[in-house]
């Protein structure tokens, strides 16, 4: 489903798999994530064509993940990501995708990197921001005239957020507090919403830190709304696995 956020940035949300976000510059339009499949990133492309009369000219890339970034094949245009992200999608192999229950495919590789923000103008100004946590690699988007935070999966919605083997739940606190106070905040997963998003995941990612710690009572999030209202629960048992099994 495509959903207009605003005059120049529209969703593209497929129930609960990785958003795709177009931006639709003078020139071009920016296209941020490329999900799972090649197919579909494709098909992305061509809606983008019909749809604004104009060809995607940049891709980039929120962090390594698989559902972000295997689409990248679709494109000859430049991919641009932040560097660890390119360093982390080398290292893809076999075994990783096994884990993932997908099939080994040869990525697309990023090839336009920044360290620490990255600017594009093209009619509207882009910043692609650095802001680790969820990952080692993670950056976000914001755009200042439209007033748009895209998140990649350093913020998600209606469901609960993936906490990785290589998250560190203290940075990723620091880089929510790091964002900038957007009107629309587009979510690495879930539909957008306001600057509230980020509060949310703040409150969850604190909360889970402090479960980690022993500073929380578990039982507290059973009539926690922030933690009950979101679908997948089994990805909260997951995600603390994650971060204390050795
Ligand atoms: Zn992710």
């Amino acid at each position: 489903m495509v959903k207009k956020v605003t005059e120049n940035v529209y969703l593209i949300e497929h129930e609960e798999a990785a958003n795709n976000v177009i931006i639709i510059g003078k020139k071009g339009v920016v296209l941020i994530d490329t999900s799972l499949f090649p197919e579909k990133a494709k098909s992305i492309a061509k809606f983008v064509r019909d749809f604004t009369m104009k060809n995607i000219s940049l891709v980039f890339n929120t962090h390594y993940h698989p559902d972000h970034t295997l689409g990248n094949v679709a494109f000859d245009v430049p991919i641009l990501a932040h560097e660890l992200t390119r360093k982390k999608m080398e290292q893809f192999d076999a075994s990783y995708f096994e884990s993932l229950g997908i099939e080994y495919t040869e990525p697309k590789l990023p090839n336009v990197l920044f360290q620490d923000q990255f600017e594009y103008e093209d009619g509207l100004k882009i910043l692609f921001i650095y802001g680790p946590g969820h990952t080692p690699d993670s950056s976000y988007v914001y755009i200042p005239s439209e007033s748009v935070l895209i998140t990649g999966d350093t913020v998600v919605n209606d469901i609960h957020p993936e906490i990785v083997p290589d998250s560190n739940l203290n940075v990723w606190l620091k880089t929510l507090d790091n964002m900038p106070q957007a009107k629309y905040v587009i979510p690495g997963h879930g539909d957008y919403g306001s600057y509230d998003s980020v509060k949310k995941m703040r409150d969850y990612i604190d909360k889970v830190r402090r479960l980690i710690n022993g500073e929380l009572n578990p039982y507290e999030l059973e009539t926690d709304p922030n933690f009950v209202e979101r679908k997948h629960a089994e990805m909260l048992e997951w995600g603390i696995k994650n971060l204390t099994i050795e």
